[in-house]
């Protein structure tokens, strides 16, 4: 019997060195940032919310195809609203060994520069160190104001007020080394295998990073204010080539934790990586690959909603003039404000929740709210 049990022994312990390295799947969670109402930025042509998807599925195929023991977790894989806490939940469930969201980057209106500025960066979660980049953070938090009860899910954080992010510069990752090589690993794929202009790593209080429980980086492809680079974003070719760009960055970041992880490479090794097969892309007209929207979208701010037809001037407006009202799901909805962009409908959200707490960001397009 004791001759037995030594010999079972020795099995198992010969079985567990052999698979030591497969006895968990890595774990990738690719979030495609935006969707469904929620579009991001927009362009002239394209909006965020299509070529983040695109981008973040393309990734996610080239890592099943060549990495087999990766488990690839999508936040969605299609065209539908997730919150920024249903983002984090869904990669710490899946106890996730990479967080990696994918964004499109765009400036203010109000910015002169925005039909040249252009690059690629990569986040980590800290404090940020310049406006630029507290901006870029306030912008994508932003998101979780189209949520009717914010507040109490965010418990108390501002995404436009500059104080609220103290709370970053407390909330030392202890993943931010791994956070910042792979960051680092994408910077440079992003230049050698898709062409962009290198805008570096960066740190920012990014809400979507701060509560992910692993090594997390969020990537701003390129901006789609620019119309040069919004040709690229908005293109298959392009989509691809950033695709291939962080599949890259991904492979280099697995063979290396393979390696620290004691176990043979059980991927990443054999992994190919692709190259750049033609750098000229800014001059590339690729115009025809880019999938037009059929009618131009508007932000509107929904103050309230009643059974009943309210008259102009009614006191439940609190004083606001010019509301507007849709009918939607048998009740009047009153709004005020029409706006071009998220941004400036977020800006006067603020001062419309003096007044209307509930208030909320809506999307319009032909006089319909859309969903
Ligand atoms: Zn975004």
């Amino acid at each position: 019997m004791g001759r037995l049990f030594q010999i079972l022994f020795i099995f198992a312990a010969l079985t567990c060195q052999y698979t030591g390295a497969e006895a968990k799947d890595f774990v990738l969670v690719i979030d495609a940032g935006h969707g469904g109402h929620d579009y991001g930025a927009v362009g002239d042509k394209t909006n965020e919310k299509s070529i983040n998807l695109s981008v973040a599925l393309k990734f996610g195929r080239l890592v099943k195809q060549h990495h087999k023991d990766v488990k690839v977790v999508y936040t969605r894989d299609g065209d539908y609203f997730k919150t920024l806490q249903q983002r984090a939940e869904i990669a710490n469930k899946a106890s996730g060994d990479l967080f990696v969201s994918i964004h499109t980057n765009s400036v203010d209106k109000r910015n002169k520069n925005r039909r040249k500025i252009k690059g690629t960066a990569t986040y980590t979660l800290g404090l940020h160190r310049s406006a630029e980049n507290l901006d870029v953070a306030k912008r994508e938090n932003a998101v979780m104001m189209l949520e009717d009860d914010f507040t109490a899910t965010y418990q108390g954080f501002d995404p436009n007020s500059t104080e609220s992010y103290i709370i970053f510069e407390l909330s030392q990752n202890k993943h931010m080394d791994q956070s910042i090589d792979f960051a680092s690993k994408v910077q440079s794929e992003m230049v050698s295998t898709a062409g962009r202009h290198d805008n570096g790593v960066r740190q920012a209080g990014f809400w979507v990073l701060a509560k992910t429980g692993m090594p997390a980086v969020l990537v701003e492809l390129d901006f789609i204010c620019n119309p040069v680079s919004e040709r690229f974003l908005g293109s298959e070719k392009g989509q691809t080539k950033f695709a291939k760009a962080i599949y890259n960055a991904f492979t280099s970041y697995k063979t290396a934790y393979d390696h620290s992880s004691g176990g043979r490479p059980v991927s990443g090794g054999d992994a190919p990586l692709f190259t750049d097969d033609d750098s000229d892309d800014e001059d590339d007209d690729m115009t025809d690959d880019i999938a037009c929207n059929d009618g131009e979208l508007r932000y509107r701010i929904q103050i309230l909603a009643s059974d009943v037809k309210l008259k102009s001037g009614s006191s439940q407006f609190k004083g606001l003039n010019n509301v507007d009202n849709y009918y939607d799901g048998g009740l009047y909805k009153y709004t005020v404000g029409d706006y071009t962009s998220m941004d400036e409908a977020l800006r006067e959200l603020k001062k419309v929740r003096s007044k209307h707490h509930e208030a909320f960001v809506i999307t319009m397009r032909d006089g319909k709210r859309v969903k």
